[in-house]
Formats: C-alpha cells, sequence, structure tokens
C-alpha cells in the first residue's frame, strides 16, 4: 500500500495517524467533518497519559460492577438498555470471561506503556503538546479502593515501575488540597497529563509543516468500492480519491463502515467534564478518585473534573444526575472546591468495542482500507501507538506489536469468533 493516504477523523486517533505517516514521507489528507480538529471525544477527556489501571472494559469484575452499578442514578457507569445495544452486549459477555480479560489486560498495559513512551519522546524531541511529567496521585475514599490500589502497585513493582501507597499524613503532606479524611492514596511518579486539546492542535500543526492536507467541514458520507478496493470519499465537497483509506472516525467509525458494507461494533461511552477556574483548591497534578472514578486535571487556568460512563449509543444528552455526582465527588476529595462555581460543561463519546481493545489494521477483504478506532477510556494514550501500527501497516513493515487481537473484523460473526477467537488468545496468552 502506498500513494496517498486519506485519512477519515480528526481526533487524537486521525492526527496521531497523519503525523506518523507524514514523518516517513507519505502523502496525506485528513477529511474532519467539523470546523476545526479535536472537536469531539479528543478534545474534552481528562488529559491523563497514563499506563495505570489499564483494565479492560469487558472483564468478569467489571461485569459484575456494571450490574451492580445500572441501579444507581449517579453511579459512575449506566447503560440504557435498547434492542440496538444487543449484539454488543453479547460480544461483552463473552469477552468477559477470565481468560479473555487477562489477555486483553496484558495488551492494553502493553499499549499505554507504548503510548506513555511516545508521549515522552515527542515532548522531548521538542514538540509543544504542552506535557507535564510530574506524576498522578490516586485518591481512596474506602478501604476497598485501598486494598485495591495496593495489588496494584504490587503489579507494578512486579515489572520493574515505580508506584507508592501513601498513607493519609503523606497524601496530605504531597497535596495539601486534598481532603484529611481519606482513607490513603499512591503516587504514580512517572505519569504524564495533558490539555488535550491544545496536545492535539500542537501535533495538526507539525503535520501540516509535514505537507499533510486537513480539510475540515468535509464530512465522508460513504466510501466508494470496485474492484475488492476503496476508490474514493464520497464526501460533501465532493468526490475524493486516494490510493489507502484510514476510517478514524471515533465512535461514527460504525456508522461510515456500514454504510460502506462492514460491520464495526463500536458503542459510545459518554463521559462528562465540569471546569473550575484555577484556585488553591486545584491539586497540583492530576488526581483519580478511585471510589467514583472520577479524575480532577490541573489544566492551564482551570481544574478539570471527568467522570461517568454511559453506555447509550450516540445518544448526547446531558444527564444532571451525572454532572452532580462528578461536582460531588469533586468536592468530597478535594473540600476547597465547595461553593466553586463551574464554567463549563462538556460530553464526549468514547468508541468503545465489546472487549475493550481497540479495532486497528487492515479490513482482510478490503485490503487498502484500514481501522483505528475503538480506543474507549484511553484513546489520548494509548492512540499514538495505533498511528505507530497504521504507519507500518501501510508501509508493509513489521508491525512493533502483534495486531491480532486488534483486529477490526475480529466480530464479524457471532457463531464463528469463539472458535476463531479461542486459538488467538492461545497464541496472545503464550507469546
Ligand atoms: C470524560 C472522558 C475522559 C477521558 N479521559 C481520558 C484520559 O484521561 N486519557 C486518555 O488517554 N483518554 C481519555 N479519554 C478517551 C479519549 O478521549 C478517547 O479515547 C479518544 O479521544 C478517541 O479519539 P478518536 O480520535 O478515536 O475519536 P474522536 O475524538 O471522537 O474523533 C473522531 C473524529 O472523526 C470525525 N468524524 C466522524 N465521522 C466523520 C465523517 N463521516 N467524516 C469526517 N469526519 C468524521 C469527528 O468529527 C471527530 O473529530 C476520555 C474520554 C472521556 C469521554
Amino acid at each position: 500500500m502506498n500513494g496517498d493516504v486519506v485519512v477519515i477523523g480528526g481526533g487524537v486517533a486521525g492526527i496521531t495517524i497523519a503525523y506518523e505517516l507524514a514523518r516517513h514521507g507519505a502523502s496525506v489528507t485528513v477529511l474532519e467533518r467539523r470546523e476545526g480538529v479535536a472537536e469531539e471525544c479528543s478534545s474534552g477527556n481528562a488529559g491523563m497519559v497514563a499506563s495505570t489501571h489499564a483494565m479492560p472494559l469487558a472483564s468478569p469484575g467489571a461485569l459484575r460492577e456494571g450490574l451492580r452499578y445500572m441501579w444507581r442514578p449517579d453511579s459512575p457507569f449506566y447503560l440504557r438498555p435498547r434492542a440496538q445495544m444487543v449484539p454488543w452486549l453479547l460480544r461483552y459477555g463473552k469477552a468477559s470471561t477470565p481468560g479473555r480479560a487477562r489477555a486483553a489486560g496484558k495488551l492494553l498495559t502493553e499499549l499505554t506503556q507504548m503510548g506513555l513512551d511516545w508521549h515522552r519522546k515527542v515532548h522531548a524531541d521538542g514538540l509543544e503538546t504542552g506535557l507535564r511529567t510530574r506524576g498522578h496521585l490516586d485518591a481512596y475514599e474506602s478501604q476497598g479502593s485501598l486494598e485495591a490500589g495496593r495489588a496494584e502497585i504490587e503489579q507494578r513493582h512486579a515489572r520493574g515501575l515505580p508506584g507508592e501507597l501513601l498513607n493519609p499524613e503523606e497524601l496530605l503532606e504531597l497535596e495539601p488540597s486534598l481532603s484529611p479524611s481519606l482513607a490513603g492514596g499512591a503516587l504514580y511518579s512517572d505519569q504524564a497529563w495533558l490539555d488535550p486539546e491544545i496536545f492535539i492542535r500542537s501535533l495538526a500543526k507539525a503535520a501540516t509543516a509535514l505537507g499533510v492536507k486537513i480539510r475540515n467541514r468535509v464530512e465522508v458520507l460513504d466510501l466508494e468500492r470496485r474492484g475488492g478496493r476503496v476508490v474514493a470519499a464520497r464526501t460533501t465537497a465532493g468526490r475524493i480519491s486516494g490510493d489507502t483509506f484510514v476510517i478514524a472516525a471515533g465512535v461514527w467509525s460504525q456508522t461510515l463502515a456500514r454504510a460502506t458494507g462492514l460491520y464495526l461494533p463500536v458503542e459510545g461511552g459518554k463521559g462528562y467534564h465540569v471546569e473550575m477556574p484555577d484556585s488553591a483548591a486545584s491539586p497540583q497534578m492530576p488526581v483519580y478518585m478511585a471510589d467514583s472514578r472520577v479524575v480532577a486535571t490541573p489544566l492551564p487556568g482551570r481544574l478539570r473534573l471527568s467522570g461517568t460512563f454511559e453506555l447509550d449509543g450516540l445518544d448526547e444528552r446531558v444527564d444532571p444526575v451525572r454532572i452532580r455526582a462528578i461536582t460531588a465527588a469533586g468536592v468530597r476529595v478535594l473540600p476547597g472546591l465547595r461553593g466553586v462555581e463551574p464554567t463549563g460543561l462538556w460530553r464526549g463519546l468514547r468508541p468503545c468495542a465489546p472487549d475493550g481493545l481497540p479495532l486497528v489494521g487492515p479490513i482482510r477483504e478490503v485490503p487498502n482500507l484500514l481501522v483505528a478506532t475503538g480506543h474507549g477510556i484511553g484513546g489520548i494514550t494509548t492512540g499514538p501507538v495505533t498511528a505507530q501500527l497504521i504507519g507500518e501497516v501501510i508501509r508493509g513493515e513489521q508491525p512493533s506489536l502483534p495486531m491480532e487481537l486488534m483486529r477490526p473484523d475480529r466480530f464479524r460473526s457471532l457463531v464463528s469468533w469463539p472458535r476463531r477467537e479461542r486459538a488467538v488468545m492461545g497464541e496472545a496468552v503464550a507469546g
């Protein structure tokens, strides 16, 4: 595969792919339907560049917890029962076995660590991504989260990675804005964060300088196929031809794939942020509130509280109960926020595959069509690794990681999938 590459979507996946391809001399056009880049899920997220908590969405524990949370209106997780969700949920159930969750967790651990390394390298090479590298804190309100944190730290130590469990006094000394009534916390000194909009706009600028054409206000309606290949994108700005096409359209990849006759089970995992002006109540580094799954991220001039995971398709309605739950968690853990007026509210749809793994690579039956989506809760961290892999595939190089578990066509048939998948998992676990 060579020649002109057309990338559909200007979020973290699309822009990092364009940048990585252009660095290797490819001719790339990005088609983005919005006014600018990073205007959907890639803008308002928590900005954590994190290799901690790299658990797949589908696991026996997550399944149990999800069912428990379903009935609480202010819980961090929600699923709106709908007939259209049934195929996704069946696949989610199949992926939630201990063996598959273990293999997925192993891959996510690798992807997130590679993502963290990529961000550090690009920043060290002088690209102004706004990366800050002071680390992350976990804040535990309950003994149960403290014990889960202890187990995570032990696993990290076994891999030679840092992690330090802190008692309440040590935690307060390190971060005085935290509540004195926490059960404890953890410091992960190797983690990083950034303002995602600054990061992607800066990368888009660097990509443009390398010759990438970013065409905004161009929506791809479907892909024209001829002789088993995609020959053009049919768009609101006319027909745009190319040699290789990459669908990196976040949760809308599913709609685009369907219009092209392909099946991609990507569901929207809605999340929110509430922003407050920067003040003495803001922590100096991101704080992950393990009991509520809310993250407080200090960004230039403001503090962002992000959280919740609502499996609700493409629905973008705002649920005030969950917004209140995010703010309440922030006030419990960072008591100086009490009474501070929010200055911003945002929601975004995480593109989620049923097994919690990205959908990355070529579509076998359409050799010049690749997919890069399904980054779920961690696309800012792992999107750049996807970009690296997509670049390697397009150039015909050996991928830096085995890509079998991320194959975008792995969900094609509910009947034949488990048999094929078991063989794949066997390889992955052994490897
Ligand atoms: C509350 C919240 C907190 C998060 N926190 C973190 C975090 O701390 N760290 C982390 O790593 N990740 C985090 N994430 C996840 C991360 O934001 C996503 O995984 C990532 O942004 C997905 O990027 P994307 O490029 O795949 O999708 P998007 O950012 O949604 O980009 C897709 C783009 O494609 C465009 N598009 C769609 N259809 C078409 C079409 N037909 N034609 C042209 N363009 C099209 C869209 O306009 C959009 O710009 C969080 C997400 C949420 C919601």
